[in-house]
Formats: C-alpha cells, structure tokens, sequence
C-alpha cells in the first residue's frame, strides 16, 4: 500500500514541486490549501511533469485548511502517513506589525503538528528556512553558518519574516520535545530558492526575478543570499523520506551565495535588449532610498554582507548534488518570459 503524504500550503511554489516529485514516486498526495477549489490549480500545475496520469484523481486529493483556523485539520490527518508541512506566510514586503506573519507562521506549525499527534501520524518533514539559521553574525572562527547556528530574532537584520520562520521552527522542534517525543521530524532549511515554477502563482523569490527582468532598477543594492534550485529543494523533501539518519535533524539547502547583481548579470545575457541593470549601488545611496520607502528599509542591516551557509550535511546525508545556480537563475527568467509573466 502506497504511502499517503499531507502536503500543506500545495498552492506553492516549492510545495508543488514537491507535489510532483512525490506523485512521480508513487505516493499518493493530499495537498492542503486555504480553499478547496485549488485543487484544478494544483493538478493542472503538477500535471506536465508526471510520468503517469492515469490514476492522478485517486492519487492527488485537496482539502482546505487555513494556518489560523482549527477547522479540518482533524479530518485531514485521516489516512495520512507522513505530514510535509511546507505553509507559512512569505510575503514580498513586510508588515508593520511582525505578528502578521509570526503567528499564523507558529500557530500554524503547532497546528500541523498536533493534528499529526492525535492521528498517530510519527513522521514530519518540516518546511524551514535559512532565516532560521542565518540570520545575524557569524560565530567566531566560522566561515560559514551550518545547522548549529540559530537566528537571533533581536538582531537588526531580522526581518518580520526571518522571525516568523525561527520561532515557527522552534515552536515546531520544542512542540516534538515536549508533547510528542515519538514524533520523527526532520526540518529542510532553503535558502533562496530559484528555477522554473510549475505554474505562474508562484511566491516571493521568483518576484525577485520578475523584478530584475522588468528593469526598471537604475542600480541594484549589494545584497543577496545563498540560493538553491528549487528542484534540489523538492528532491531533499522527499530523499528525507527515506533517510531515517535525517529524523532530528535540520538540513541547510543551499547551492551557494548569489547577490542580486549575478543574477542579474545571467539574465541580462540571455536578454541583452532588455537592458537590464546589472551596476551595484552604492550602500550609502541604498541607505538615503530607504528614508523614503519601508521596503528598501529592510534591506539595510543586511547590505554588503554576504552569509554563506554550508551544504555539506544536505551532500553527505541526503547525496544531493546541488543544481548550477547561473543556470537556475536562467530558467527561471525564461519561465517568465516565455509564459508573459515579464
Ligand atoms: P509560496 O509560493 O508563497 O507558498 C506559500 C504557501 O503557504 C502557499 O501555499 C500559501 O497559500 C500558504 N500559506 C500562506 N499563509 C497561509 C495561511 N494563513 N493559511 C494557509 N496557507 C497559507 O512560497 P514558497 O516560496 O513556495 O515557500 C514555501 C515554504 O518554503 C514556506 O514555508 C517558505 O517560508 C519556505 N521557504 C521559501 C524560500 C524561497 O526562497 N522561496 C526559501 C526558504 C524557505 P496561498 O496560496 O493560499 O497563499
């Protein structure tokens, strides 16, 4: 009997990518989204890249849930083996207020969670991020941040974001520790995750590229991430499944550390007559724009800094060799503009 996975927020863009890479396993997949009547988006969007359709509407089922509300979670544990619980707010501008996206981020994952508990459900895959891990300053001696390092959600560079996704992995890793130590979770933590999406409702990181295509930009801030393909990111959901040494773990997944301005350099060469910006501005410029404009502002305590973040345990433990970030940067610009998205 095949396997049953609860996929949440299956309206993602990795979380689709996931979908599909566990449909191709022969899993069988319940994708949860805040409404039910997603389920044509998800199945139209995961379709082209399955091996076989035949017996998709047995095999992909949808069922609402909302981070903020009780209602259903119950009822959707039923019959699941495995939660992947990949929702949490990822938004392109930040809130005002951080409890916009920290408490549907936290109480979600405690959600998820206890409704896995009371099913019996044992195993967790646990949608993190390198915001969790990386956000901040580097431990003396260290070259780059590894799953040793936590966030501190005081620092400047934290983000309303950066903190919804620490305290919800917290939550998650102290809910396991004290009310279901049985509970086998292991936590993926990506960094900024690029690559062709299955559909165009696709999340915050691939606007970043909308953006550099659309080249409006005079200049670009010296800011950027560690990034990964969001096939490798997919693959490290489901490799996990099978890697009982992952259970208590957390595993980075990041290619390696991109700023803006190389990304933008690899679209502007495939797009030479949109003229694309690809200059750095000075951070001092950056500083005086964000005076003016709250979304340049968040940027700030971050510029000029570059956080690596190391994926030796994501190589060592899950095999996974991580896809050329040019390239991934590439097809993603080629998705947008070949689909009119930019
Ligand atoms: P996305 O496309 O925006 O997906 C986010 C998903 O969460 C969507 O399905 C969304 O549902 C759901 N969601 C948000 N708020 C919700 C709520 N209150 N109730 C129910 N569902 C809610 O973003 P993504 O890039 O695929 O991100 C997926 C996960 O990976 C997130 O946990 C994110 O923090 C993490 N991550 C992403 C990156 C990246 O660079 N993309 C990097 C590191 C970690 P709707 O469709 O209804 O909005």
């Amino acid at each position: 009997m095949p396997q049953t996975v609860l996929v949440t927020g299956a309206t993602g863009y990795i979380a689709k990518h996931i979908v599909a890479g566990l449909l191709n396993r022969g899993y069988h997949v319940v994708g949860s989204a805040r409404s039910a009547s997603s389920h044509a988006q998800i199945r139209d969007a995961v379709t082209p890249v399955l091996d076989d359709t035949s017996d998709l509407d047995t095999r992909l089922r949808t069922v609402a849930l909302d981070l903020g509300s009780d209602e259903g979670w119950t009822a959707a544990m039923q019959g699941v083996d495995v939660l992947m619980h990949t929702a949490s707010p990822f938004p392109l501008e930040q809130p005002k207020d951080p409890q916009e996206v920290i408490r549907p981020a936290v109480d979600g994952a405690l959600r998820a969670l206890r409704a896995a508990h009371a099913a019996g459900i044992k195993r967790v895959i646990f949608t993190s991020s390198t915001v969790a891990v990386a956000t901040g300053d580097l431990k003396p001696g260290k070259t780059a941040f590894d799953e040793e390092d936590w966030s501190d959600v005081n620092h400047s560079e934290a983000t309303p974001y950066a903190q919804s996704k620490t305290l919800a992995e917290q939550a998650a890793w102290d809910f396991v520790k004290s009310d279901a130590p049985e509970m086998e979770l292991t936590v993926i933590n990506p960094g900024f995750v690029l690559g062709a999406p299955l559909d165009g409702n696709y999340g915050t990181s691939i606007k970043v590229i909308e953006r550099i295509l659309a080249a409006k930009d005079p200049m670009l801030p010296k800011f950027g991430f560690s990034s990964v393909d969001v096939r490798d990111i997919a693959e490290m959901h489901i490799r996990a499944l099978d890697t009982p040494e992952s259970i208590g773990e957390r595993i980075i997944g990041v290619n390696r550390f991109m700023w803006f301005s190389e990304m933008a350099k690899a679209i502007a060469e495939e797009y030479p007559e949109r003229k694309i910006s690809t200059r750095e501005a000075p951070n001092f410029i950056v500083r005086i724009l964000a005076l003016f404009d709250p979304a340049i502002r968040t940027i700030v305590p971050s510029l000029g800094k570059e956080h690596r973040a190391s994926n030796a345990k994501a190589q060592s433990m899950l095999g996974i060799e991580f896809r050329d970030m040019r390239t991934a940067t590439k097809e993603t610009a080629r998705y947008l503009v070949d689909n009119n998205l930019a």
